[in-house]
Order: structure tokens, then sequence, then C-alpha cells
């Protein structure tokens, strides 16, 4: 595949970042330990701590992004990591997305030649470091319990009387669009401040023929094959999920819920 994405980003916060089509990394933690590498002299921000990454080409995912770049950079074996969301930086005409995962033991990795060194720090001592800005901007937010959204498109979109029963495909579309201001960012939940990582959207029925989202969305869709209930339950199976619905009957079959009304007020 072509390398599409290098080249520098002229953004309107003033500042030019690398990446034409946005960056994303790898901020892997295991047993309490974050990887960091140590940027080169000669690069952007050189000689501070930050995580592998680089530019994200216009053919990928933001996931598949940073894990090829980390997989570059520092030999990582991308198949022993559980990714667990993403966190996004979003500038105003760029932006830098964090992939946040977990392994089961720390990976072999090795120093590639653009690397000056890696270490796993402990993530208590992480503030004393030298880090990359950017880095130690988004860092408070990437410590946040990580939750993914598992949304109950129907339930959601029949809770407000807009006209949705005249265009399921359109109210769901809008929906999506909605939620993707919110994924990646922190938010208020269950009383408590967490990483919305992850956003999947399951439709049944008419809500089905809703077209799939662009590669640098945090939004996913998940179409149901049968009942959108019995969907959303297979969807949740880790303690991390959270799933949209006042549903009652289907409040009775997942571990974690926030009712449809909680979700409005995230949104509005
Ligand atoms: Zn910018």
């Amino acid at each position: 595949m072509e390398r599409d994405g290098n080249g520098w980003a002229d953004c309107q916060c003033g500042s030019r970042h690398w990446g034409r089509h946005g960056a994303a990394g790898l901020f892997l933690i295991v047993e309490e330990h974050a990887l960091l590498q140590l940027r080169p002299q000669w690069a952007h921000q050189g000689n501070t701590w930050g995580i592998p990454g680089g530019a994200r080409d216009s053919h990928e995912t933001v996931i598949a992004a940073a894990l090829r770049e980390a997989q570059e950079e520092t030999a990582l074996d991308p198949g022993l990591v559980t990714v667990k969301g993403v966190h996004r930086l979003q500038h105003l005409g760029w932006r830098f997305d964090t992939v946040i995962a977990t392994a089961a033991q720390r990976p072999k990795v090795s120093e590639h030649a653009e690397t000056v060194s890696l270490d796993w720090v402990d993530l208590v001592d992480l503030p004393r470091w030298k880090l990359h800005p950017g880095f130690a901007q988004s860092l408070p937010e990437l410590l946040l319990p990580v939750v993914t959204l598992i949304v109950d498109a129907a339930n959601v979109v029949g809770s407000r009387p807009d006209g949705w029963w005249r265009d399921r495909v359109g109210a769901t579309e809008r929906l999506m669009t909605h939620l993707e201001q919110i994924a990646g960012r922190p938010v208020m939940m269950r009383g408590r401040r967490v990483l919305l990582g992850g956003v999947e959207v399951v439709v049944e029925g008419a809500a089905k023929a809703v077209p799939d989202v662009a590669l640098d969305r945090l939004v996913r869709v998940v179409r149901a094959s049968g009942s959108g209930d019995d969907a959303v339950v297979h969807r949740a199976r880790s303690l991390s999920d959270v799933v949209v619905t006042s549903d009652r009957g289907l409040r009775a079959r997942v571990p974690r819920t926030i009712p449809v009304s909680s979700l409005w007020e995230m949104l509005d």
C-alpha cells in the first residue's frame, strides 16, 4: 500500500504537525508500566520521551496505523496486544489518536534506528519524565478508566420524536455523527470521569442500511443478524463495556447500562 500520510499538515492552531491525515501512536501498558521511546535529537520535539507512533495513511484505521508504527519503530508483534480504546486529541485540521492497549506480559521490543532508546516506565513516575509536550498534555486523560459504549440504536433514536419513523437510516446517521463528537474524549458516566475509548452502534431492521463509516472514525456500526437485543448482549462481553438502553428486558441481560437520557446529557 502507498504511504500517503507522510508529510506536514498546516494546522489552524498555527503549528505544523506531522501526518497529512493526522497521526496515531500506541500507549501500551503492561503491569502498570508504559512503553516509552526517547525521540532522537534531530526529530521534531527531539530528546523527549513519547510513545511509538507516526503518520496515518488514508487507507488505514487509526488502530491499524498505531500498531503499524509501533511495529516499525520497536519490532513489537501487534498480535500480542489487546486494544482497550482510542483517545483523540482534535485540532482544527489535524489530530493525534492515541491507541491505548495492554498485553498479558511485556512483549519483546527492540530499538530501531529511528529510536534512541526504549524503556518501560512505571505509570506513577511518568509525570517526572521529560515528556513530549503533546503526550504530556494528553496523559491525564490517557490514564482515565477506558469505557466502550454499546449503543442500542433503535432505543436511542426512538426516544426523541423528531420524525425518525420516516427515515430510520437518516436518524441513525445523525446519532452516529453526534456520537463521533464525544468518542475518544473524557465524559462523565455513572458519576465518574472516564475516557470514551470506543463506540459501537448496534442497528437492526431498516436501520441496517446505514452506510459504513470512514476509516478515521471512532464510531463503528454493528449490524444485527437477528434481533438487535441479542446483538447488543453478544457485544457487551467485557467489564469495560457499558450498554446504552432504556429497554428493561435488555438491561437485565447485560452487566452495565446507562439509560438513554444519560447519553443525551453527554451529547447535548
Ligand atoms: Zn494544531
